[in-house]
C-alpha cells in the first residue's frame, strides 16, 4: 500500500512572516519548491511500489540517491516552516528555559551561538542547509552544514532549528545577500518550537 507524502500545512498565512520573508517569496518557496521535493520523493516511492507488483528491477543506486534528495528536502522543509512564526505569534526574541540552558552550556552564550550558526549558514558550498542538532542522550548540541539535502548530515542527530540557505530560500527578497537574509532570520525563529524538539 502506498500512502502518498503530502505538503505540510503552513500555521501561518504567505504574508505573515513580512519582514522575514515576502509573501511572494514565501508562497514561491513553499508552493513550487517544497511542492516538487513532495512530487519527486511520491514519484520514486510510487515506481518503487509498482516495481515490487511487476518484480520488475530498477536502477537502485540511481533511484535511491533520488529518493534521498527529494525525502529529504521534503523532510527539511517541513521543519524549517515549523520553527518560523509571524512576530505577533512567537517569531524572535531569545530562546528561554532548558533550550537556553543547553545552549550556554555548549557554546557559553546565545550570542556565541548565533555567530557559529550564522558563519555555518552563510559558507554552505552551493545549495544547502545549517542546523542546530542534538546527538546522544546527554543531549550534545551540534552545528552542521547539510549540502543539497542529504550530504554532511551526520547519522542519528536530531534536528532542532534548521535554515535554508539554497538561493531559492532568499533570491527574490536578498539577491545574493545572503547574510542579510541569515541576520533576518533571526527575527522570525519561533523558540518554542524549538525548545519543543528538545
Ligand atoms: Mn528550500
Amino acid at each position: 500500500m502506498f500512502t502518498k507524502i503530502e505538503l505540510p500545512k503552513l500555521s501561518y498565512n504567505f504574508d505573515e512572516l513580512k519582514p522575514f520573508l515576502s509573501e511572494e517569496q514565501l508562497q514561491i518557496h513553499y508552493q513550487k519548491h517544497h511542492q516538487a521535493y513532495v512530487n519527486g520523493a511520491n514519484a520514486i516511492l510510487e515506481k518503487l511500489n509498482k516495481a515490487r507488483q511487476d518484480s520488475t528491477q530498477l536502477d537502485m543506486k540511481s533511484e535511491l540517491k533520488s529518493l534521498s534528495f527529494n525525502l529529504s528536502g521534503h523532510i527539511l522543509h517541513s521543519l524549517f516552516w515549523e520553527n518560523l512564526a509571524p512576530v505577533e505569534k512567537g517569531g524572535g526574541g531569545e530562546p528561554s528555559g532548558e533550550i537556553l540552558e543547553a545552549i550556554k552550556n555548549e557554546f557559553g552564550s546565545f550570542q556565541r551561538f548565533k555567530e557559529e550558526f550564522a558563519q555555518a549558514a552563510q559558507s554552505v558550498e552551493g545549495s544547502g542547509w545549517a542546523a542546530l542538532t542534538m546527538f546522544g542522550d546527554e543531549k550534545k548540541l551540534l552545528i552542521s552544514q547539510i549540502e543539497k539535502h542529504n550530504l554532511n548530515h551526520i547519522p542519528e542527530t536530531k534536528i532542532l532549528l534548521i535554515i535554508d540557505v539554497f538561493e531559492h530560500a532568499y533570491y527574490l527578497d536578498y539577491k545574493n545577500d545572503r547574510a542579510g537574509y541569515i541576520e533576518a532570520f533571526w527575527g522570525a525563529v519561533d523558540w518554542s518550537k524549538v525548545a519543543n524538539r528538545l
